[in-house]
């Protein structure tokens, strides 16, 4: 039996993407949204790449650069008391 375990906020900015465009396993879907559940910083940043999709119509490159997914792991460490 596979236990599921959480996602960590990292994980997640880097499955959004493939979330976001369907592309994602169930298993790892269904870790992602229990995670969005109790994380507001990455139920933040699902609702920015949202919002990018739907005024661009799709998720580019430049969207999600490295340094903005540095920045926002950046804001979780310091939400999460680290
Ligand atoms: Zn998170």
């Amino acid at each position: 039996m596979l236990i599921s375990e959480d996602l960590t906020c990292q994980e997640l900015v880097e499955l959004a993407t493939e979330y976001l465009e369907g592309t994602l396993s169930p298993q790892d879907r269904d870790r992602l949204e229990q995670h969005v559940i109790l994380c507001d910083g990455c139920a933040y940043h699902l609702d920015q790449m949202r919002t990018t999709i739907a005024l661009t119509g799709s998720l580019t490159e430049e969207a999600i650069t490295p340094e903005a997914q540095e920045r926002l792991l950046h804001v979780f460490q310091e939400w999460k008391g680290a």
